[in-house]
């Protein structure tokens, strides 16, 4: 792992809630030094520690010791912006606290705001991700000439965000003369807004923008009814497109339900390539805990560890590495041994179903009734060996709503519907999981059925 306070101060802030990124006092913090797994961090005023500390420290904190180890910790100090620098000889005594890192070169990682650990090489490929990578890497490889724009669209932690560092990466690897540029839609706007507010900047704003050779935008969907920014970054696209210069975006979206963004933008998402991310199937939630595992040095996590994590955290990556860190941590603290066992426990009372919270408990067979009121079929056919098309779709949500809504294991959820293969309600519930991502009526029905069952 690497010892750059800008990369890791980088990094942690790419954990943290956009609301956190974005925060006024923490857009003020600078990296400043790292030694020995302590990291320091700069603000111009006691203000600014105060409020980064009452309400950030413990994410940061948590943050730090995914990014760098357990034994790290942080630390905020106060320097006004009059006061000597630290660094001594060769810093300009009227250096703004605000400045980027002085060494930074445009072309720099760090000035291009790219999170280092967010590779190809540390992306796991997928049915789920395989077109978005191909393009990916395609584009990296001739920026602005294959896929322009490139548009990922996809749910909350499925890699959007890694993959667009990765395009970053790789061209500043292979093309180290172009300049990269990665911004969040939201911090777009913020540099926006303020560049309104103190008017000299705002030819700096566009100049930053606007010569970038690669843009890297990422959740674009929060530009829906900011109308303008949508116009400053309607512009922005034009002239990058029109120079050939690349635009890589992502949303949780796909360009045509970006509803409230206007037509003329929400059309040029869609001149280049759309790439769907989709949710992993257990087999890759399996390979990315393994190489999680690799990128945090963790080399004595059993594989019936991984293969039980990957089983309880089913939709969103982020929650399956936060899953892993989180048994690897409790089990270091609490001298546990890291078994399956100790796995569905830890993780059980955290990402479990609310049955145990004052609700009494649902049991397979409360879903099986509900499932046939709803579809009108007999829980006795649910459970039959009949395939027929009415009743496939139907058993496949009630043994993906047994799965999410009860504490039950795929055996004991094959053994409700009359199964003796617990594989075969493991690709329901991924099918039903990656279904519901698409199909917005498919996912009002399990919505209904969920709040039905209340
Ligand atoms: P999104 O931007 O779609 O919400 P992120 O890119 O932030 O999601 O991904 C969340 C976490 O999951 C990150 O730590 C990322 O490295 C990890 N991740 C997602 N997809 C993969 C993958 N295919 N291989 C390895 N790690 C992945
Ligand atoms: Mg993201």
């Amino acid at each position: 792992m690497r010892h750059n306070p800008e990369q890791i101060w980088a990094d942690i802030l790419s954990d943290l809630s956009s609301s956190a990124r974005n925060d006024v006092y923490l857009r003020q913090a600078k990296p400043t030094d790292l030694t020995e797994g302590k990291l320091t961090v700069t603000v111009p005023a006691v203000l600014a520690k105060d409020q980064i500390e009452s309400r950030f420290l413990v994410d940061i904190d948590s943050a730090i010791k995914g990014r760098i180890g357990l034994g790290a910790s942080f630390d905020i100090e106060v320097k006004e912006p009059d006061s000597p620098p630290r660094s001594g000889p060769g810093t300009s005594t009227t250096s703004d606290s605000m400045d980027p890192p002085a060494d930074a070169s445009d072309a720099s990682p760090a000035e291009a705001r790219l999170n280092s650990n967010y590779t190809f090489k540390r992306f796991v490929i997928g049915t789920n991700n395989r077109l978005s990578h191909a393009a990916a890497l395609a584009v990296s490889e001739n920026p602005g000439t294959v896929y322009n724009p490139l548009f990922f669209c996809g749910g909350v932690g499925l890699g959007k965000t890694h993959l667009l560092h990765a395009i970053g990466n790789r061209v500043h690897e292979i093309h180290p003369e172009l300049k990269v540029l990665y911004v969040t839609s939201e911090t777009f706007m913020n540099e926006y807004i303020d560049s309104i507010i103190v008017r000299s900047t705002s030819q700096d704003f566009r100049g930053k923008y606007r010569t970038a050779d690669v843009l890297l935008i990422d959740d674009i969907q929060f530009l829906q009814r900011k109308d303008g920014t949508q116009e400053e970054f309607f512009h922005t696209f034009n002239e990058l497109h029109q120079n050939s210069n690349q635009v890589v975006m992502t949303s949780d979206r796909p360009p045509k339900n970006l509803e409230a963004v206007e037509e003329r933008l929400r059309s040029r998402f869609e001149w280049g390539m759309v790439a769907e991310i989709s949710t992993p199937q257990f087999e890759t939630r399996v390979a990315i805990l393994r190489q999680k595992c690799e990128d945090h040095g963790f080399d004595a996590v059993p594989d019936p560890v991984l293969n039980a994590i990957a089983d309880v955290v089913q939709t969103n990556i982020r929650e399956l590495e936060g899953a892993l860190l989180r048994l690897v941590t409790e089990a270091s603290l609490f001298n546990e041994q890291l078994t399956e066992e100790f796995t569905y426990r830890t993780l059980g009372n955290h990402t479990g179903p609310p049955t145990t919270q004052g609700h009494v408990a649902i049991t397979a067979e409360d879903i099986l009734k509900h499932v046939g009121t709803y579809f009108r079929i007999k829980p006795s056919d649910l459970k039959s060996a009949r395939r027929t098309k009415q009743l496939v779709i139907p058993r496949q949500i009630g043994m993906y709503l047994c799965r999410t809504r009860t504490s039950l294991s795929y055996s004991e959820i094959a053994a409700a519907f009359g199964r003796s293969d617990h594989t075969t309600v493991m690709h329901a519930c991924d099918r039903i999981a990656n279904a519901i991502e698409r199909d917005a009526q498919l996912n009002q029905t399990v919505n209904t059925l969920i709040e039905d069952m209340k």
